[in-house]
Parts: C-alpha cells; sequence; structure tokens
C-alpha cells in the first residue's frame, strides 16, 4: 500500500518581487528601449560570471561555504564554478601561494580566454598573509594582474560575495575596446605576456 506524500507542507510565500538584473542606462520610450552595444555586452557579462576557484588552503573552506545553500553565490549569476580554464573568465585565488605554485598561476591565468578577471581572495592570496617567508609568494600580483582584493584571514563568505560583486561592476562598465588599447597592453607587458 502507498505511503501518500505530499510536497512543500509549508510554502512560503515569496516577499517582495524576485531581484532581476539592473536595467543598463538608456533612453527608454513607448515600446522601445535604447542603449549601447557595450553596455548590453557589460549586462550579460557581469551576470553570468564563471569562475576558476584556484583554492589551495584555509580560505578555500570559506570559499565552499560561499558557494552553499546559505550563502549561495548562484544568485549572482556566478553558480557554474569550472575548472577548465578554457571556459572560465573569473580566476579565483585562494589561499596561500607558495612560490613554486606561482608559474601554475600564471599558467591557468594565460590559458583562459579573454576577457578574464582576477580576484586575490584573503591575506595570503593578496600579500603573502602571515607567511612572511623564503617560500610563500607576497601576493599573486607578482604573477598576474589583480582586479579586486579581498582582505580578511580568512575572509567571511560575506566578503568573498563583495568582491564578486566588486568584479561585477568592473566587468559591467569595462570599454570594449580596453583591452586592444595601449595601457592594457603595457600592463600585461609588466608581466611578460603577448
Ligand atoms: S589568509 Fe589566512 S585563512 Fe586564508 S589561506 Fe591564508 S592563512 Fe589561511
Amino acid at each position: 500500500m502507498g505511503r501518500p506524500v505530499s510536497y512543500n507542507l509549508n510554502v512560503k510565500p515569496l516577499e517582495g518581487d524576485i531581484s532581476i538584473a539592473e536595467m543598463p542606462d538608456g533612453y527608454p520610450g513607448e515600446g522601445f528601449f535604447s542603449t549601447s552595444f557595450g553596455k548590453v555586452i557589460g549586462l550579460a557579462r557581469k551576470n553570468s560570471i564563471w569562475p576558476l576557484p584556484f583554492a589551495t588552503s584555509c580560505c578555500g573552506i570559506e570559499f565552499m561555504a560561499t558557494m552553499g545553500s546559505h550563502y549561495d553565490l548562484a544568485r549572482f549569476g556566478s553558480e557554474r564554478v569550472g575548472f577548465s580554464p578554457r571556459q572560465c573568465d573569473l580566476l579565483m585565488v585562494i589561499g596561500t601561494i607558495s612560490k613554486k605554485m606561482g608559474p601554475v598561476v600564471k599558467q591557468v591565468y594565460l590559458q583562459m580566454a579573454e576577457p578574464r578577471w582576477v580576484i586575490a581572495v584573503g591575506a595570503c592570496a593578496s600579500s603573502g598573509g602571515i607567511f612572511d617567508t623564503y617560500s610563500v609568494l607576497q601576493g599573486i600580483d607578482q604573477v598576474v594582474p589583480v582586479d579586486v582584493y579581498v582582505p580578511g584571514c580568512p575572509p567571511r563568505p560575506e566578503a568573498i560575495i563583495d568582491g564578486v560583486m566588486r568584479i561585477q561592476d568592473l566587468v559591467g562598465k569595462e570599454s570594449l575596446r580596453r583591452r586592444n588599447g595601449p595601457q592594457y597592453k603595457a600592463l600585461m607587458d609588466s608581466y611578460g605576456i603577448q
């Protein structure tokens, strides 16, 4: 004999509207909305970031909490965490990076397609943290350019989410021509990247 099964016994009503992506600046009118191509691309990119977590130590555990249901990074369009550099556009370096590991971080960065962004999550990735020693890289910006630094040892999930939101701001506002410009080329040259 079958057992009666019920789902969603305590359905909660939605509180307020489900938030949706903000509309870019533009000109609304009767039945139309016009904006620039760059703003539409920025809107799409900032709400569909695919992170590659390069997690080596304790900060990685905070990142796991950030991806869990309580903090839920998926709310920002970033639930698709991937480990193939060719598919990802946000390198999240999370944890202590030894000098031996530096070239590996750089190799992963080089395998990512443009446009790509980088977050240094936690004190170790940002500056070497408490490990002011011969073997630890004193900040990943010695091997790859960093867009956002998240402080903390470890940073709480809220701080990691804040870092992702700062990246979203950068991504949404980035000019489509930036990566072809002389300043970006000079930045890449300073890291020995063609
Ligand atoms: S910043 Fe602190 S918590 Fe994060 S990897 Fe370094 S020692 Fe661990």
